[in-house]
């Protein structure tokens, strides 16, 4: 449920979180639980729940994402040390958030 999203509540502004960027058809804020000195995730507006119910109009939005985490990636000077770009699918792919984002970890 939309209303219920935790991330479209950060979206919203009903929850906070620590930005890193917003722009208009996506979002990085840090992940609350950091697995990496640098754990970032890269999320659409859009509530989209999984990759599994990315659709042909998504087809843009799917390489904004890419295209912003490199930038990020980029910006924070970790592009060419290596970074590390991961999606979980569903429950069995080790998903808990049904709001799709990338994350982006990398600063070791
Ligand atoms: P998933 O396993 O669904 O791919 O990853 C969800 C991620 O979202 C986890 O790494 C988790 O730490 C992070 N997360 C869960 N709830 C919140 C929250 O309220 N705020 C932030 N910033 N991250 C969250
Ligand atoms: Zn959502």
């Amino acid at each position: 449920m939309e209303r219920e999203c935790v991330f479209c509540k950060i979206i919203r502004g009903e929850s906070p979180a620590d930005f890193v960027y917003k722009g208009e058809e996506i979002v990085v804020f840090k992940d609350i639980r950091p697995e990496a000195p640098i754990h970032l995730l890269v999320v659409p507006r859009k509530h989209i729940p999984t990759v599994n119910d990315l659709t042909e109009e998504d087809r843009l939005l799917v390489g904004e994402m890419f295209l912003k985490a490199r930038a990020i990636a980029q910006r924070l000077g970790i592009a060419e040390r290596g970074y590390r770009l991961i999606l979980n699918v569903e429950r069995g792919g080790g998903q808990i958030i049904f709001h799709l984002h990338m994350h982006l970890l990398g600063g070791w």
